[in-house]
């Protein structure tokens, strides 16, 4: 299969590409993506400064009937979907299918968006003036993705950018095109109009600068690593661009004494290794308070071992491999340094050999961490978990507090008083009680604070707030 770019309702070939493998077998080639060159996204960009001008003005009832068409279609197709998605991004086969059934509630959610009321009538100070507060499209969005989620989190920028009244340039992460495309060749055949919705697929390096710089770019929408969020801020200050981004994550996840520990175990084993840990929301750094330390972290390890690495498409497998040989040695990396840091690796942390030639790896599990390590501070993006020991529910709570990051944020507790206290004093921007920091719902807001994310959060009713620009309108008849 061949992934192309898909410009003002055409699709466009590049003279170069690039394989898309399968992580869970490296002799399984997917397919192969188009590699668009700078010019070709300029071309993106300025057929979509074309077509916002018509589309700002639809009705949004076609706006609507576009988006619940697509997702519709997507939550039909959902096994042919998840498989493909499961294929190249190496997530299983379960967790590819639900994250497409997401991708479509998401565009189904959006469509009852694009019709809901949104503007204020105010009455004026002055005598004859009537004053109107809208939210307004914002011109041309770059929606620049990564490739955990490889079709959720295009969906849920796609979605709203569209449902507002806005066009856009999509650029999904290099190892995910399939996905993509899918989602690409779907939007084409949903009543669109041409420049409405264009893709350019290659280098974030290359098409990055041009699509989060161009004059013609209103906002630009990015999810990926704190590194490359940074630069494109650096780029972007001192224009008026708008920029969401949402970047890593450390995320805590607090055991307290009188946690039910089948209920802590199930949250830190599903927050820190499904999706193989590829996850900005995972449990990647979890607080155990002394009280409970070693039951907690025997079942814990047992809970870990217990988990079957192998084939995303094979039906009794619970994490699948590493998305790609770079993932992969900078996990392993990570798990040499925790090791030098002094912390006790419990169990995991070795490539694994199944019976195909993939990305495979242990989960690994770290004991004994100190909280200043670099493996207990930094984002790994891996199945591969830190436990640090707590003397009491202050040091605790001081403890889940000590990383740059705020993205999610967890508790286990029977206390209603302890989560609580918790649930507002935990510095994140999402809270989870008894419940891992990963896995949220797709109607409600979603973001960080702190280093994790910079501008209004995405998803549910916020999603407005970053892809709808406010006019206040004074009008005298
Ligand atoms: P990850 O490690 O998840 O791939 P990246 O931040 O490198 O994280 O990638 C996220 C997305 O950002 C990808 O689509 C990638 O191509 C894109 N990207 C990489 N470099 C840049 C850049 N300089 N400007 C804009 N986007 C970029």
């Amino acid at each position: 299969m061949r992934y192309q770019n898909y410009i003002n309702g055409r699709w466009v070939d590049s003279e170069q590409h690039d394989p898309n493998r399968n992580p869970s077998d490296l002799s399984d080639l997917v397919g192969e993506a188009a590699i668009a060159t700078p010019a070709l996204a300029q071309e993106a960009i300025a057929a979509a400064s074309a077509a916002f001008g018509a589309w700002s003005e639809s009705p949004v009832q076609l706006r609507a009937d576009i988006l619940a068409r697509v997702g519709h279609e997507i939550v039909d197709r959902k096994d042919e979907l998840g498989r493909l998605l499961a294929r190249e991004e190496g997530k299983t086969l379960r967790e590819a299918i639900g994250e497409v059934m997401r991708a479509g509630q998401i565009f189904k959610y959006f469509a009852q968006e694009a019709l809901r009321p949104h503007g204020q009538l105010v009455a004026s100070v002055r005598p004859g003036i009537d004053v109107e507060v809208t939210a307004e499209p914002v011109g041309v969005v770059s929606i620049i993705t990564p490739w955990n989620f490889p079709i959720a989190i295009p969906a849920w920028k796609l979605a709203p950018a569209l449902a507002f009244g806005n066009c856009v340039v999509f650029k999904p992460a290099e190892l995910v095109p399939g996905s993509a495309w899918a989602l690409a060749e779907i939007l084409s055949r949903s009543g669109l109009p041409d420049g409405v919705f264009n893709m350019v697929l290659g280098r974030g390096t290359e098409l990055g600068p041009v699509l989060t710089t161009s004059p013609d770019v209103a906002a630009v929408s990015f999810t990926g690593s704190e590194a490359t969020g940074r630069r494109i801020a650096q780029a972007l200050g001192g224009t008026s661009t708008r920029l969401q981004l949402e970047m890593g994550g450390k995320n805590p996840l607090v055991v307290l004494g009188d946690a039910d520990i089948a209920v802590a175990v199930d949250a830190a084993v599903q927050g820190a290794f499904y999706s193989t840990g590829q996850r900005c929301t995972a449990s990647s750094r979890i607080i155990v308070t002394d009280d409970i330390h070693d039951r907690f972290t025997r079942a814990l390890r047992e809970a870990t071992q217990r988990l079957r690495v192998g084939h995303a498409l094979d039906d009794a497998t619970d994490i699948g491999p590493v998305a790609d040989a770079s993932q992969l040695d900078k996990d392993l990396g990570y798990v040499a340094l925790g090791r030098q840091e002094g912390a006790v690796l419990a169990c995991g942390g070795e490539r694994l050999r199944c019976a195909s030639d993939g990305f495979y790896l242990a989960p690994a599990l770290f004991l004994e961490c100190e909280s200043g390590m670099r493996v207990a501070q930094e984002e790994i993006f891996g199945p591969v978990a830190t436990v640090l020991r707590a003397r009491d529910h202050d040091h605790a709570l001081e403890l889940a507090n000590d990383t740059p990051f705020g993205l999610s944020a967890g508790v286990c507790t029977r206390s209603l008083s302890a989560a609580r206290r918790f649930r507002r004093q935990l510095r994140a921007g999402m809270v989870m009680v008894n419940t891992a920091t990963a896995g949220v719902d797709y109607h409600v807001p979603f973001g960080g604070i702190r280093a994790s994310s910079y501008g209004p959060h995405e998803q549910g009713w916020a999603a407005r707030e970053f892809f709808t620009a406010g006019k206040t309108s004074y009008i005298r008849a």
